[in-house]
């Protein structure tokens, strides 16, 4: 006799287990004829981690999906439009260092690879290269939007993600999801983990409602991990080794009236011993020191921060409470194991350079509820899968993120030495390096769809950070120069025309308040 998945209880109640819980209900909830019973099951006791305000575009897609309207979300979580990210300080930590990672690909992608071309090009061009393949750079730089309050709910003139207040986004699904798609919500602690014969998770037992039964658990509960990690004991691998932040401090700072303009980029500026982000909501800005205690202390970490907040103008930076937060970077060996599925920082996590944590939750959501197994005969089979290939997703962020220091010529100070140290670099992307340094990184050097982070974001960070490639043996291929120069004209005509029509971001989000983008 099969037995069907006809429950699902997610424990944890972040934006890992709200979206997850989203992103199920929708395609299986109880309010389609023969769906399951879907109920996630929260602590009032023990706090979300309350961070996560960067994503990626990707998070466009994940709220329509599950029927928010865009209008009510950027009202309710006074979020803002984020074109990217400015890293300030990673090259060699002079005044005119720094670069963008716009979300829009490079002018004619699809047709063509510019990066050569404009390798080739690049001292008549006198641009960088983010400059040169498009036009999201100028457009941060004047302030402006990435679309007009006339362009309809989800839709872009230029690619977009959000800036959004974490716990305002939490609070927004968990009501979404309750009175729309018919999750059932439990507010209890769980306070033992019970296990059926053969291994599988028979039930939590919690404080006030007894025991609880699921034919699947999701495992949403944040660092603690207590069904995959404490209950089925799946190991931890550390990345601390290879990413050296094991540190945040955060503070909010209120912006100094309604008018203060938003920057539509996460500004990333590096740090003796790590980096900083600054975050423009509509109402404040989310700014945090990630840093490793091993090249600093918590009080010289603190005292950075509060020198960033001062100088971008909050006179009140000395008084604001700051928080501080630990960071273990690194992931579990295995993500679904029996009849437990993790979720967020029950999965991993690795620090918060390039937002890569919401995304992984959009995508490990999407997975399950895709591929979510008729029955449990074949879960071991979606299981396999599953790991298989979020392991090698983890694989292309560790990469990722490691490119973005391993390039560095701050060579003052020891956190930026060590990780340049070839000890610390994975093999992977050593042998990537390699590759780049004869030809631009091509989507063929990714073996699949291992990865998170396209091949074109490679590019961004690798240009912005300054990195040469030798074209000169793969020259002679380079034979459609005509369509590369229509290409770079085309970016410049593009960027006149976004300079000229779109509106400040500010003016832009006060507008949303106000009217709303056109609803779909
Ligand atoms: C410093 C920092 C900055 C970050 N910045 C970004 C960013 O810019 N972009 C990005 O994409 N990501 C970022 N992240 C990651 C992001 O914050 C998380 O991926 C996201 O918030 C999801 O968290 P979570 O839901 O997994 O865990 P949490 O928010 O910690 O939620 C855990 C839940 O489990 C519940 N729980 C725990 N134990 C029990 C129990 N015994 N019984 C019942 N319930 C229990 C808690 O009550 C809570 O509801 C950042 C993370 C950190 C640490």
């Amino acid at each position: 006799m099969v037995r069907p998945i006809k429950s699902v209880v997610i424990v944890g109640g972040g934006a890992a287990g709200w979206l997850t819980a989203g992103l199920l209900a929708k395609k299986h909830g109880k309010e389609k004829s023969g769906g399951i019973k879907i109920s996630l099951l929260e602590s009032s006791d023990i706090p979300t981690i309350g961070v996560g305000e960067g994503t990626w575009p990707t998070m466009r897609h994940t709220l329509k999906k599950i029927g928010i309207s865009e209008n009510d979300f950027l009202t309710t979580c006074n979020a803002t439009l984020k074109q990217g990210a400015i890293f300030a300080g990673w090259v060699d930590g002079s005044d005119d260092d720094y670069y963008y990672h716009p979300f829009n690909a490079p002018v004619g992608y699809k047709e063509i690879d510019l990066a050569p071309y404009w390798i080739k090009k690049k001292a008549i061009l006198g641009e960088s290269f983010a400059q040169a393949v498009d036009y999201q750079q100028a457009v941060g730089e004047a302030g402006l939007a990435p679309k007009k309050i006339t362009t309809a709910e989800y839709n872009i003139v230029a690619n977009y993600a959000y800036h959004l207040d974490a716990g305002k986004l939490t609070e927004l699904l968990k009501q979404f999801c309750k009175d729309n798609l018919g999750v059932g919500q439990i507010v209890d602690t769980v306070t033992r983990v019970n296990m059926q014969d053969g291994g599988d998770i028979a039930s939590v037992t919690t404080a006030n409602h007894g025991d609880i039964e699921a034919d699947l658990f999701i495992d949403c509960t944040g660092f603690a991990s207590l069904l995959l990690g404490e209950a089925l004991g799946v190991p931890f691998v550390s990345k601390n080794d290879i990413l050296f932040a094991d540190h945040a401090l955060v503070m909010q700072v209120p912006n100094a009236s309604e008018e203060s303009p938003i920057r539509c980029q996460t500004m990333a500026t590096a740090q003796e011993a790590g980096w900083i982000w600054d975050i423009g909501l509509t109402n404040r800005r989310g700014v945090g020191h990630v840093y490793s205690s091993s090249h600093s202390s918590h009080d010289q970490a603190e005292q950075a921060l509060r020198s960033y907040v001062h100088k971008s103008g909050a006179d009140e930076g000395d008084e604001l409470p700051v928080r501080r937060i630990k960071i273990r970077a690194g992931h579990r060996e295995k993500f679904w194991e029996k009849n437990c599925v993790a979720v967020g920082l029950s999965a991993g996590f690795l620090e918060p350079l390039e937002a890569s944590a919401l995304v992984l939750v959009e995508v490990m959501a999407g997975m399950i509820s895709d591929r979510l197994p008729a029955c449990r005969e074949v879960m071991g089979i979606t299981a396999k899968h599953f790991n298989e290939e979020i392991n090698q997703r983890w694989v292309g962020i560790v990469d990722f993120l490691k490119l973005h220091y391993v390039l560095t010529r701050r060579d003052n100070d020891e956190f930026w030495r060590d990780n340049k140290r070839p000890e610390s670099i994975p093999d992977t992307l050593k042998s990537l390096l390699e590759l780049w340094r004869y030809h631009p990184p091509s989507e063929q050097d990714f073996g699949g769809s291992r990865e998170l982070f396209p091949w074109l974001s490679y590019q961004f960070v690798l240009y912005g950070m300054q990195f040469e490639t030798d074209i000169s043996l793969i020259e002679h291929s380079l034979t459609n120069t005509a369509l590369a120069d229509r290409l770079f004209a085309e970016n410049v005509r593009a960027k006149n025309k976004a300079l000229e029509t779109l509106p400040r971001h500010r003016e832009l989000m006060d507008k949303v308040k106000e009217f709303g983008f056109q609803p779909i």
